[in-house]
């Protein structure tokens, strides 16, 4: 990769003010998979200075002008897809199908879902009937940081990225430092769509330097922030002083609530949404909460359906797992495994160390805990690794008083065969998404989190909202 070691500011390619090598691990094989440069203020500096710049005239542009942009770039994303393929799945450890379909996949559906949206959008309108001469008119905010992680890094960075573009904004994205080749591809592919000098700037960087320094940065209007919990309350201590919108994308614990009447494969199923990319999803289902008359046979079916998952290199083609991003998050996993184990839950399958014949890479073994109680530590914790929870429910009030018992709010499932029942429970659930009977969302749909999950909503006309500001105008003949 030519840019590898270069930021993207104001149109060009740039070396950092001072070099700063950072090795990006390839979590499949421990060895450096590419060498990239971190930032620092002067950087960050020069790259908010040139989106402040080009907001005079972005910020002013046609939106039509803007969705030709993006037009452009969704070509370019679907032409380069194998490339960008190839860049997620070395720096994040995706196999290549996941990676493909789900990883790249998720990318070109959001672009396009956001293209449909700003079509349709309506730039102001009359407040209402009774205010014929009041209009509401909604502007871009300006100058916008985005700050996003390693797990679903084209989901994230498009999320961000594009609503930003076409509500008028201008941004320095920083994406996340281990797995930063997806981005560096990203900005190329804005580049050749040929954004205007300014408008789109990425720095590489860590947390403590380039996130910190937008984050408190006296001319950025915006942080748009994905990432864990920990992240998105320093960003919105340091964004305090300068009193910017901070829109929080954090993490989950996920329940899956699954009464008797559900379908007969939705312990299955739910097992295999759960170790999706190995279990590195903010919004995995990662309790499965049980209606006791169906509880023993759940336990079994669980226990086989982790048996079945298999675990391999991501450079391989085939549907079994890849490994964790990192060492880092690989011993926070095995040390959770661990703290269940040493806490009373019963070990149904997977535990401590790698999978048999896999001694080098961050492998985890796909596990799964039965009879987990609000008192372990694995009940409350994102794990954010291969690893299910299950515990039984009494009735409804039950399940829905445990699905809720949690700091976290981003994701719930519900699986039944009464109708009404799903929707009743779906209200109870303190959670910005509900998932009724595995049926996936549409394009556009919100998706956001309540209590410390955050406090943003990305997707379509959703995510475009976020990126504008709320203007009234009165006096409008
Ligand atoms: P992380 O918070 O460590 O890092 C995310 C990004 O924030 C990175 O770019 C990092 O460099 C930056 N960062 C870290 N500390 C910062 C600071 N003090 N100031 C500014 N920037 C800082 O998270 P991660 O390990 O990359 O990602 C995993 C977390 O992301 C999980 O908790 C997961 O649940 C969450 N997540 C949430 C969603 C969602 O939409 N709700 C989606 C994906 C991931």
């Amino acid at each position: 990769m030519d840019n590898a070691k270069n930021f993207y500011i104001d149109g060009k390619w740039v070396a950092p003010a001072a070099p700063r090598d950072f090795d990006v691990i390839d979590p499949s094989t421990e060895e450096v998979g590419a060498v990239i440069s971190l930032g620092d203020q002067a950087d960050t500096d020069a790259a908010v200075a040139a989106a402040k710049r080009a907001f005079g005239t972005w910020g002013w542009s046609d939106p039509a002008e803007r969705v030709a942009l993006a037009e452009k770039l969704l070509a370019i994303y679907k032409a380069r897809s194998e490339e960008m393929a190839q860049a997620i799945s070395l720096e994040m450890g995706a196999p290549l199908d996941l990676a493909r379909a789900q990883q790249v996949g998720a990318g070109s559906w959001h672009l396009e879902g956001f293209i449909n949206a700003a079509k349709d959008f309506v730039w102001d309108h009359p407040l209402g009937d009774w205010a014929p001469t009041e209009r509401t008119v909604y502007e871009p905010i300006g100058v916008c940081a985005l700050i996003t992680p390693w797990n679903w890094p084209m989901n994230q960075i498009v999320l961000k990225v594009v609503p930003a573009l076409l509500a008028g904004c201008t941004m320095v994205l920083k994406p996340s430092e281990i797995a930063p080749l997806s981005g560096i591809l990203f900005s190329e592919f804005m580049d050749e769509a040929g954004v205007p000098a300014g408008v789109y700037n990425m720095v590489n960087g860590d947390g403590a330097g380039v996130g910190s320094q937008l984050s408190a940065h006296q001319d950025v209007d915006m942080v748009s922030f994905t990432g864990s919990t920990r992240a998105g309350r320093l960003i919105s201590k340091a964004g305090a002083d300068t009193i910017k919108r901070v829109s929080l994308e954090l993490g989950g614990k996920g329940a899956n609530i699954i009464f008797a009447d559900a379908h007969e494969k939705a312990v299955k199923s739910g097992v295999i949404r759960c170790f999706r990319n190995t279990g590195q999803s903010c919004n995995a289902p990662t309790r499965m909460l049980v209606e006791r008359s169906r509880y023993d046979q759940a336990v079994e079916e669980a226990t086989a359906a982790a048996q079945s998952v298999t675990v391999g290199p991501a450079s391989e083609e085939g549907r079994h797992i890849g490994p964790a991003v990192s060492e880092l998050q690989f011993n926070k996993i095995q040390d959770l495994i661990q703290v269940g184990i040493d806490e009373g839950a019963k070990l149904l399958a997977g535990g401590v160390g790698r999978p048999e014949n896999l001694n080098r890479g961050y492998y985890i073994r796909p596990t799964v805990f039965a009879d987990v109680t609000p008192e372990m530590t694995i009940y409350r914790e994102e794990i954010f690794g291969p690893v299910l929870s299950i515990m039984p429910f009494d009735d409804e009030d039950h399940a829905v008083a445990i699905a809720n018992d949690t700091d976290y709010g981003l994701t719930n499932y519900v699986q039944t065969g009464d109708q009404e029942k799903l929707r009743r429970v779906a209200r109870r659930l303190r959670s910005g998404m509900v998932e009724g009977n595995s049926q996936g969302f549409a394009m556009g749909s919100p998706f956001g989190g309540y209590k410390q999950s955050g406090n943003g909503r990305e997707g379509g006309r959703f995510g475009l909202h976020e990126f504008l500001e709320t203007k009234a105008v009165s006096g409008w003949g």
